[in-house]
């Protein structure tokens, strides 16, 4: 039996080399101690999707960024959900990400999408991620490696939240 729990991290970048980035955050994130990669989702040129909290200057401004890359990737880890996220907000420090508004450019984002079948509801820390059943940036990556997953809130699969999901922003394989 393999030790540690199944997890699956949302990878997205807009500024400077996105693909690079990308590339990059997946290398990092293998040589964490404590994580195993397992799989990576090609990667998707996506639509920028506006937040609903945005206000009416912040909207200008967020419509008129960079397409993103996006991708997911599966790892095993021996890490709790928080000391995991710790390791993904240090990736994203260290690769130079400045925090602007939500939903802004950014050189590189690592969301923590899915920690087994478990649920956390705490304090800068919420799993499953809370929008990743509203996008489609995220759903497709994830149904290209772990279509057959069940989210443990609404348990339906990553494949039926994606066809049920009305977003029609462009994403497409690069
Ligand atoms: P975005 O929502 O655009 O990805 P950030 O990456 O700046 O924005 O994340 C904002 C905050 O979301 C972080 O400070 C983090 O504490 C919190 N957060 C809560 N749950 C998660 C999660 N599952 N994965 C990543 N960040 C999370
Ligand atoms: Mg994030």
């Amino acid at each position: 039996m393999l030790k540690g729990t199944l997890a699956y991290i949302g990878i997205g970048a807009n500024l400077d080399d996105p693909p690079a980035q990308c590339r990059q955050a997946v290398e990092r994130l293998s040589g964490v101690s404590g994580i195993t990669l397992e799989r990576v989702s090609s990667f998707y040129r996506t639509e920028p999707v506006i937040p609903e909290s945005a206000g009416r200057k912040q909207r200008g401004e967020l419509e008129k960024q960079n397409w993103f890359v996006n991708a997911a990737a599966e790892i095993r880890t021996v890490l709790s959900p928080r000391d995991l996220l710790k390791e993904l907000q240090h990736i994203e420090n260290s690769m130079g990400r400045i925090r602007t508004i939500a939903g802004g450019p950014r050189i590189i984002d690592l969301d923590l999408l899915l920690y087994g079948q478990e649920i956390y509801e705490e304090e800068g820390l919420t799993v499953p991620h809370p929008e990743m059943h509203r996008r489609l940036f995220v759903l497709e990556p994830l149904c290209e490696i772990a279509s057959y997953l069940i989210h443990p809130v609404f348990g339906v699969s990553m494949r039926g939240l994606k066809d049920r999901l009305d977003d029609n922003k462009t994403v497409e394989r690069i």
